[in-house]
């Protein structure tokens, strides 16, 4: 008899009958709270912020609805869903680069379909670390961004990690003068922080956000700032 204990992530949350169209999504604990089915028209799987502007451009286009999706979809409620049998979802399985460490500058820019554990594990590389994580290390920046999510602590700006977003790079829905789609650039140092603060915690309503940039701690002082609490 075999004792081991064996363990895999869980399955992809969007599954479609024909390659990429009528297709249907759900979390990683594959059902919604209210038990129902989410069907979406289509998915789309952008590999750079260009691809990601002509997805958003052409939906807007054609009046399409459309949600931004991740690699297990963690978030209980049905905040991925798009609405409708035709709506879109994107799904940012392919923006899964770590753009670049800046030890100096203590930060870390990624895309947006990044997940926490490829975060944690290139900080530290560089002897940085994210000090307050939320619990599991599947979930990915945007969808933290999204929902706000947080581990623990009053330290600093306390344990959300989009207190510590110092860019955000976010594609949005515009009208024919800006050919259907929008790319904002969202830094701290704008004169008006209410941009940057709107889209830190969106719940995926305002766009797709295509990077991050975030704040981080050298590893040696939270270790230090642990030993002298
Ligand atoms: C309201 C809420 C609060 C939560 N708080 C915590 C917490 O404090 N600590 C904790 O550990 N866990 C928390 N969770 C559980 C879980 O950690 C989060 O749901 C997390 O966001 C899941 O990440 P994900 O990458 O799987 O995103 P998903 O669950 O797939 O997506 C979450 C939302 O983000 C949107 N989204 C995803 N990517 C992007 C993007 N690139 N651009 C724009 N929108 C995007 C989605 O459309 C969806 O609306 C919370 C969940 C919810 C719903």
């Amino acid at each position: 008899m075999n004792n081991g204990v064996i363990s895999s992530p869980p399955e992809d949350p969007v599954k479609c009958t024909s390659k990429n169209t009528n297709c249907t999504i759900t979390n990683s604990i594959g059902i919604f709270p209210d038990r129902s089915i989410c069907e979406a028209g289509e998915v789309k799987y952008p590999g750079t912020e260009e691809e990601l502007i002509s997805i958003v451009a052409t939906a807007t286009k054609n009046n399409r609805k459309m949600k931004a999706a991740t690699r297990y979809s963690h978030s209980i409620p049905k905040l991925a869903c798009p609405d409708g049998k035709d709506g879109l979802l994107i799904s940012t399985n392919n923006l899964n680069k770590v753009l670049r460490v800046d030890a100096e500058a203590r930060t870390i820019t990624v895309e947006s379909g990044v997940t926490l554990r490829q975060i944690i594990a290139e900080a530290a590389e560089a002897g940085l670390a994210l000090p307050y994580t939320p619990y599991w290390w599947g979930i990915t920046i945007g969808g933290l961004m999204a929902t706000g999510a947080h581990g623990s602590t009053l330290w600093d700006k306390g344990s959300a990690v989009h207190e510590y977003a110092t860019e955000i790079r976010i594609v949005s829905p515009s009208g024919p003068e800006d050919g259907y789609a929008k790319v904002r650039v969202l830094t701290e140092s704008d004169d008006d922080n209410q941009h940057l603060n709107a889209v830190r915690v969106s719940l995926g309503v305002l766009g797709v956000i295509s990077r991050v940039c975030v704040y981080i701690y050298f590893i040696h002082f939270l270790i230090y700032r642990r030993l002298n609490a």
